[in-house]
């Protein structure tokens, strides 16, 4: 999932100033779970942006806000809702703050909170970067474990010098991705090949931004 943050408040009203009346959309998908962006935060944001002297002309959670086509269609009940407000504050992630770029065009879009990175969720609202979407996964020759992303280095064939104790150097706090990737093909009884796998230096163009991906295949004729 998306792990979200809400931006601060004074920021977010510097950025809507000079619009009177707005119309509040959030996503149902990882905004709810961040708490930045579902029922319970829209109704709040409702009553924060009235209590300024704001109207909101409507407010709904999308199902899954980066979805274009499927916001746009849940969204036709809220024409003139849409159309009466000045402004649309967007309280999902960036991509699904973009989707209503692209669906009024006339409008100005603010989103209320910060994309942070594509996480786990590991306890209730502790969120943890699992994945850096590097565009060619090695997670087969790790065990299940991301060093790009796990290790502050992205180093592919650790641990560094600066290990310690099976721990982090750089954040001490937390374990040594190596050391956990170490650990994990023990207990997988993978040792052998770890010992002689050496992973090669990353093709980086996968990631060149920004990506597409047409994933519907064509019918046969
Ligand atoms: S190797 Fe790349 S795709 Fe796989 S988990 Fe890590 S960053 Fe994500
Ligand atoms: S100690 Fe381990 S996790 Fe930390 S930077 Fe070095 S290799 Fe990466």
């Amino acid at each position: 999932m998306i792990i979200t943050r809400k931006r601060d408040f004074q920021e977010l009203m510097e950025n809507i100033k000079n619009y009177k009346s707005l119309f509040l959309l959030g996503c149902s998908e990882c905004a709810a779970l961040c708490g930045t962006g579902g029922e319970q935060q829209l109704q709040e944001m409702k009553e924060t942006l009235e209590a300024q002297g704001k109207k909101v002309t409507g407010m709904f959670v999308a199902k899954t806000g980066c979805q274009v086509l499927g916001t746009k269609v849940e969204l036709k009940p809220f024409k003139e809702a849409l159309e009466s407000a000045a402004c649309i504050l967007v309280m999902s992630c960036g991509a699904g703050t973009q989707t209503m770029v692209e669906l009024y065009e006339d409008k100005p879009v603010y989103s209320t909170n910060d994309s942070l990175f594509l996480g786990n969720m590991t306890r209730l609202q502790f969120f943890d970067e699992r994945c850096s979407l590097c565009g060619k996964c090695i997670l087969d020759k790790t065990g299940g474990i991301c060093p790009i992303t796990a290790c502050p280095k992205g180093i592919l064939n650790g641990p560094c010098g600066g290990c310690k104790d099976g721990m982090c150097e750089v954040n001490p706090d937390i374990k040594c991705a190596w050391i956990r990737i170490y650990e994990r093909m023990k207990k997988l009884d993978r040792l052998q090949e770890f010992c002689e796998t050496t992973l090669e230096a990353k093709d980086w163009s996968e990631s060149v931004k920004p990506r597409t991906l047409v994933a519907r295949e064509e019918k046969k004729k």
